[in-house]
């Protein structure tokens, strides 16, 4: 029996999910060690070095030995999708739709295995995980879906008669070449998956980089798209670092557009180098977020604090939604306060492989020790913990990256209300009213998720001047996380994206073509 996870199956997993999920991770964990290459021009190749994985839940556990591409095979990858352009263009739309189905079916077939991986990697719990293969496969469904339904962009237009002739007009969507794909760490199955499916089924090929941190997710998803039955050249997996093969790519003149997902610092850089060119070419950046959720007097508490808490700490605080800011009327902060400290308490925080446990660890070093210098700088600016605040490393938990949720309350001018910290730390700031409270949550140069808990009055205010490209009001299940492919289009407005069309939306697939008027006599 399959199951087919849907956003309702995500919060209330049937038994059998689970006993599927066990196997796949015990036998994933047998077989963990394993040398990893490359995909290079319709071959698995090896790299230049290799480098040993370990995972965020145990650093003594080895996930694998995994090959890093040189900066020259970035180039040898963009040419090889260059030359294999004009064939995929010229393929058939249909057949094009036909293999990203394929690629869906056999992400849904493997979908446990690739789940428990991402459990091992990237220290998320099994739902977080199998959700996020489950979005992937509906990614290349959904797009696929879509360019059928659009009869593959190609629109007719009035016939223009002139002069006693008269012309036929068309509009035609047109791709634009060797497409780059650049993934981040905290979702590198889906944040990958997207953006390869979109620019596969316009007709772009594609050389896709994973992030250092989580090469096997990449790998897990070349082998979908590589036993799908690509042509050779049509779609490249390399893993290496960012400064050297990314920048390679970046820098590539057949590369014809980029999709980057990671921090605003380096996709503004991608995005300037692109604008360098010989001419313009699209660079579709989704960048960070500095998510705000506001709490008015009207509120109603209880379902806040449960949204709040799955938005602030789901995933260690590591997606680009996460709930960072929060701004609560001064009327009810004590008591919202009150009630978040009880929640928090109560989360199931341990070793994600089980069952039990919700909140596994960051996934890097990085964050581990990040956390660390972020609690310090509470206190040191002005602002106090009112919850958690500790790294955990004992028992179990000794060798793995854990840290405790956390709640501090500060002034706004706090550098912390300010930056990105991708953590499990929530700031607070008791607001006068709804209006002083929106108008510090649009005071941040990102502007990705947004929530709000309060009346249809509130609701209506929050709408007209919210400054964020994805909204929630009133939402138990999260209060600024939890979009779903085809439910909730997901891209983020001045420093968190840089097109203003958000994912899997009725203008994504738009962005990865270029228009072609066709008139004929
Ligand atoms: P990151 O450090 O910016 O890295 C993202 C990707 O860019 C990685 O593959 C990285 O390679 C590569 N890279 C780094 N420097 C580069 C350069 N100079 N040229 C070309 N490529 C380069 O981000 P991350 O830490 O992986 O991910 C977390 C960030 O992503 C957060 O800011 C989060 O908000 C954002 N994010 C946004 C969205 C969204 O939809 N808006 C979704 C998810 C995440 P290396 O790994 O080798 O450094």
């Amino acid at each position: 029996m399959s199951f087919k996870l849907t956003y309702a199956t995500m919060f209330n997993p049937p038994a059998e999910m689970h006993a599927r999920f066990d196997e796949a991770l015990r036998g994933v964990e047998q077989a963990l060690g394993a040398r990893h290459r490359l995909h290079l021009n319709g071959e698995d190749v090896a790299g230049v070095e290799e480098d040993e994985r370990r995972s965020p839940i145990d650093q003594r556990r080895v996930l694998g030995h995994f090959a890093v591409a040189s900066a020259n095979q970035a180039r040898q990858a963009v040419e090889a999708a260059h030359a294999a352009f004009p064939a995929w263009r010229a393929t058939p739309w249909p057949e094009r739709v036909r293999l990203l189905k394929r690629v869906a079916a056999l992400i849904e077939e493997r979908v446990y295995l690739i789940a428990a991986a991402l459990t091992l990697e990237v220290g998320k719990n099994r739902m977080e995980a199998l959700g996020e293969v489950q979005e992937t496969a509906d990614f290349f469904r959904l797009y696929a879906e879509e360019f059928e339904e659009k009869n593959g962009f190609d629109i007719p237009l009035p016939d223009d008669p002139l002069e006693g002739w008269t012309s036929h007009n068309r509009s035609v969507l047109r791709p634009h070449g060797a497409w780059v794909v650049i993934a981040p760490f905290n979702f590198p199955f889906a944040l990958a998956g997207g953006p390869v499916a979109a620019a596969l089924v316009t007709g772009n090929t594609v050389v896709f980089k994973s992030a250092s941190e989580t090469p096997w997710a990449g790998r897990l998803l070349a082998d979908c798209l590589r036993d799908a039955g690509f042509p050779r050249g049509v779609f490249h997996f390399l893993n290496g670092s960012g400064n050297e093969v990314g920048q390679a790519l970046v820098h590539h003149p057949r590369t014809a557009g980029i999709t980057f997902t990671g921090s605003f610092d380096v996709g503004m850089r991608i995005y300037r180098s692109l604008a360098n060119g010989p001419w313009p070419r699209p660079c579709i950046t989704e960048m960070g977020g500095k998510n705000a959720c506001i709490v008015t007097a009207n509120a109603d508490l209880e379902r806040a604090a449960t949204g709040i808490v799955r938005s602030a700490f789901g995933m260690g605080g590591q997606k680009c939604s996460a709930l960072s800011r929060l701004y609560v009327d001064e009327a009810v902060a004590d008591a919202l306060v009150q009630k978040l400290k009880e929640k928090m308490a109560a989360i199931p925080l341990g070793d994600p492989r089980r069952q039990e446990h919700w909140l596994g660890p960051v996934t890097t070093r990085r964050a581990y020790d990040n956390f660390a210098r972020c609690v310090a700088a509470i206190t040191r600016d002005g602002g106090r913990v009112l919850a958690g605040g500790e790294r955990l490393n004992e028992g179990e938990l000794a060798h793995g990256f854990y840290v405790q949720p956390t709640l501090a309350e500060a002034p706004q001018t706090h550098p912390l209300f300010r930056d990105e910290m991708f953590l499990p730390i929530l700031m607070l700031h008791r607001v006068q009213d709804l209006g002083q409270a929106v108008q510090l949550a649009n005071d941040s140069p990102l502007g990705l998720t947004a929530g709000c808990y309060g009346s249809d009055a509130d609701l209506a205010y929050f709408w007209e001047n919210i400054e964020a490209g994805v909204t929630y009001a009133n939402r138990p299940q999260g209060a600024t996380t939890g979009a779903w492919p085809g439910y909730q289009p997901f891209g983020g407005w001045k420093g968190s994206g840089s097109t203003g069309k958000a994912i899997a939306s009725f203008y994504y697939l738009a962005q990865y073509q270029r228009e072609q008027s066709r008139t004929v006599v």
